[in-house]
């Protein structure tokens, strides 16, 4: 069993923020800043497409809830909202984080030396790919 169907089966402790039927929510143990919270599909799946829309929906409503009420206690003037998914899921259970954002926090992107393109080529597969998916 992953760390985080223990910490919702309640076999290991965590600093409970939220919980409804579909998710729970709880304090990141490593933050990037104080405030830091995980939102968890119950649901052990390693990606966000083995997810119901109806479960998205609801934690993305769930992060809305957090960034305002982060907001209300931390005065943050910003935020970010971030999941990483498939091989670079860790723990193999989709999380998204939700924590506030300053000035010089020293939280950032690190890209790749390799320029990437960026063209109309790309967007074109992509919408093609999009419409044979739907
Ligand atoms: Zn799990």
């Amino acid at each position: 069993m992953c760390i985080f169907c223990e910490i919702i089966k309640r076999k290991l402790p965590a600093y409970i923020v939220y919980e409804n039927d579909e998710l729970i929510s709880f304090l990141d143990i490593e933050p990037i800043n104080e405030g830091h919270v995980l939102i968890i599909p119950k649901q052990h799946v390693d990606t966000i497409e083995e997810l119901s829309d109806e479960t998205l929906v609801d934690i993305m409503g769930v992060a809305k809830k957090i960034v305002v009420a982060v907001k209300d206690i931390y005065g943050n003037r910003g935020y970010c909202i971030m999941q990483n998914g498939g091989k670079f899921c860790d723990f193999g259970h989709v999380h998204f984080h939700v924590f506030p954002r300053y000035d010089n926090d020293g939280f950032g992107w690190t890209y790749g030396s390799e320029e990437k393109d960026v063209n109309e080529e790309i967007a074109e597969r992509i919408r093609l790919q999009l419409k044979s998916n739907l």
